[in-house]
C-alpha cells in the first residue's frame, strides 16, 4: 500500500468530471490497490472521506470512514464504506448546517448547509450493488464526496465573503489564492 499524493484546491483535476468504472474492471489488482491506497491515504491524514480525483484519479470512486477521528471528535463513528460508481439522492428538503473540511483544502474549515437525509446507490469493493441511507454527518460526508466525483468542492458552496476569508486562511500570510 502506499500513501498517494492529494491534489490541492487550484489544482484542476478537483474541478474535471470522474468517469464511471466499467463493471470488469472493478475487481481488478489496478483498481483493488487503488481503493487500498485510497483507505490508507485519508486514514494517514485523518480525512472522513476521499474521492478519486482527489487522488488524481478521475473515476467514481470514493471511500469513507469516521473512527474516532481527532478531526471531527463530536462525529459519530461511520464504518469503512467504498462506494464505486455512486449516485446520491437527497431524501428531504430539509438541511442542516454543519462544519465541513476537506484534505484537498488543508487548514480552514466552514459551516455550510446539506441535505439532513440522503441515499447512496452504487456498486461495493466487490462489485455487488449498495445502497446506503444516512443522515446528520454521514450523509454530510456522502454529499461532499458525491460532489468531488462532479469536480465540485464544498467551498464553491460558501457565499463570496465566507469563501474569501477561507481562502486567505488556506493560502497563508502572503500565499496565492487558488481558485
Ligand atoms: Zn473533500
Amino acid at each position: 500500500m502506499a500513501i498517494l499524493k492529494v491534489a490541492r484546491l487550484g489544482h484542476p483535476v478537483l474541478r474535471q468530471l470522474s468517469a464511471p468504472v466499467p463493471r470488469g474492471q472493478i475487481r481488478t489488482a489496478e483498481t483493488q490497490r487503488l481503493i487500498d491506497d485510497m483507505v490508507e491515504t485519508m486514514r494517514e491524514y485523518n480525512g472522513a472521506g476521499l474521492a478519486a480525483p482527489q487522488v488524481h484519479v478521475l473515476q467514481q470512486i470514493c471511500v469513507i470512514e469516521v473512527h474516532g477521528n481527532p478531526r471531527y471528535p463530536e462525529a459519530p463513528a461511520i464504518p469503512l464504506t467504498v462506494l464505486i460508481n455512486p449516485v446520491v439522492t437527497a431524501l428531504t428538503e430539509e438541511t442542516e448546517d454543519g462544519w465541513e473540511g476537506c484534505l484537498s483544502v488543508p487548514g480552514p474549515y466552514a459551516e455550510l448547509p446539506r441535505a439532513f437525509r440522503a441515499r447512496v446507490d452504487g456498486v461495493d469493493i466487490d462489485g455487488r450493488p449498495v445502497t446506503i441511507e444516512a443522515t446528520g454527518m454521514a450523509a454530510r460526508c456522502l454529499q461532499h464526496e458525491m460532489d468531488h466525483l462532479e469536480g465540485i468542492v464544498y467551498v464553491d458552496k460558501l457565499p463570496e465573503e465566507v469563501r474569501d476569508r477561507l481562502l486567505a486562511e488556506a493560502a497563508g500570510p502572503g500565499g496565492e489564492l487558488p481558485a
